[in-house]
């Protein structure tokens, strides 16, 4: 199947279908790829079915749980098929072109893809979890106002090989291999990153099944929380085809202020987004949906503002929880952070109505890692950009009025 390439645009990105990249030394790289697939590649290679069949199921284990780079340490496949696989075949990771670490202990790796497309991938640590917040497109066709990733011009779809490779890449620089079911310190994965994981759904879902297999990266489902800025369409379908935690970039509870700061608000406000909430398959109080709601001054974050939130959850029946997110600013930006009173005031509304509402701590902020700021070094905002944001920062206003 093809991956699909989006094009930028105000609203609804243009997919337009684009063939799978070979590597330039033409070899098949097998990290993203199904069992099946991976079965195919090798019958294709020349194997047997029976031969396919089981070197599939000695790969998998290698590459997924083992983490083995190289066909020459596997010591279980005969030498000549070792060789045979190494002309064939490659075990990628995503170069990394540079790696930051907070004062705070977040990491951020600015990666490259064969074709020279770079992207992002955070790590954060706390006491008792560690989180890779993981890409899944280059860049974002949403324009959200407050994010500096929806400032990138340059979109397209990660492979579902680039996706599971910021996984597997996140393992090799923590030194866990081979995978382990208890004592990790990469616990969680949040598809919070760069790129809209809706607008990719298939190569997204390839690449958390990958994660979630028994014999491959072994990551429950409930450890991983797929973020959407609300493609309702395509809810459904999360749920039942990946089943992983709902986390939902709301940001707004009236009309006029999401369709400014969320544009996709125009095609699917509101009220359809907060229904395909409700329906969201396996959500209860055990597995509730995150409302991730970025802090803005003067813009989102009045008392009536927190209430219209409450009843809204209510009124949906929502077993939800709230992330109140301060703002992190980056070059340009229009907004500022709400003050830390109004934050708590905030909270406090939503909280004494009985849903959570903690204050994330910003992480990651002096490395530009933290939420919204991700933007490749090699993009640096520049006079064009800045002067495309206010056209159509303009052009968006002109929509609403
Ligand atoms: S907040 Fe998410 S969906 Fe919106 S522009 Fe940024 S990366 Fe895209």
């Amino acid at each position: 199947m093809n991956a699909l390439m989006s094009s930028p645009g105000l609203i609804d990105p243009v997919p337009v279908a684009r063939p799978p990249m070979p590597r330039s030394d033409g070899r098949v790289d097998l990290v993203g790829l199904t069992r099946e697939a991976i079965r195919e590649e090798l019958e294709r290679a020349g194997l047997d079915a029976k031969a396919a069949k089981l070197r599939a199921k000695q790969l998998w284990h290698q590459i997924y749980n083992r983490g083995a780079r190289e066909f020459a340490t596997m010591s279980e496949i005969a030498k000549p098929h070792r060789v045979l696989l190494a002309e064939r075949f490659a075990i990628g990771r995503p170069e990394v072109v540079e790696m930051q670490v907070s004062s705070d202990g977040t990491r951020k790796w600015l990666l490259r893809s064969d074709d020279g497309q770079d992207y992002e991938m955070v790590f954060i640590p706390d006491a008792d979890r560690g989180t890779l917040c993981v890409s899944s497109q280059v860049g974002c066709t949403l324009n959200c106002t407050f994010c500096f990733t929806g400032t990138m011009r340059l979109v397209r779809n990660l492979t579902a090989g680039e996706i599971v490779g910021q996984v597997m890449l996140a393992r090799d620089a923590l030194g866990e291999w081979p995978s382990q079911p208890d004592g990790r310190l990469l616990t969680n994965i949040v598809m919070m990153g760069m790129g809209e994981p809706l607008y990719n759904f298939d190569n997204v879902r390839d690449a958390l099944k990958i994660v979630m297999d028994g014999d491959g990266l072994g990551l429950s489902r409930r450890r991983i929380t797929l973020s959407t800025s609300g493609v309702v369409p395509m809810m459904a379908r999360a749920g039942a085809e990946i089943g992983v935690n709902l986390a939902v970039s709301l940001h707004a509870v009236t009309k006029a202020v999401r369709d400014e700061i969320v544009p996709l608000n125009r095609k699917y406000g509101i009220e359809e987004l907060l229904q395909a909430c409700a329906d969201y398959p396996g959500v209860n109080n055990a597995r509730r949906i995150t409302f991730e709601y970025v802090m803005l001054k003067d813009k989102n974050d009045s008392d009536a503002d927190a209430r219209e939130l409450v009843r809204l959850i209510r009124h949906y029946d929502l077993p939800a929880k709230v992330n109140l997110i301060p703002f992190n600013p980056w070059p340009g930006a229009n907004y500022e952070c709400s003050d830390p009173e109004r934050v708590r005031a905030f909270s406090m509304i939503v909280f004494s109505a009985g849903i959570s509402a903690p204050v994330r701590t910003p992480r990651g902020r002096d490395i530009m890692a933290a939420c919204g700021q991700l933007k490749s070094a090699a993009v640096k905002i520049s006079r064009a950009d800045l002067d495309r944001m206010a056209a159509e920062k303009s052009a968006a206003l002109e929509f609403t009025q």
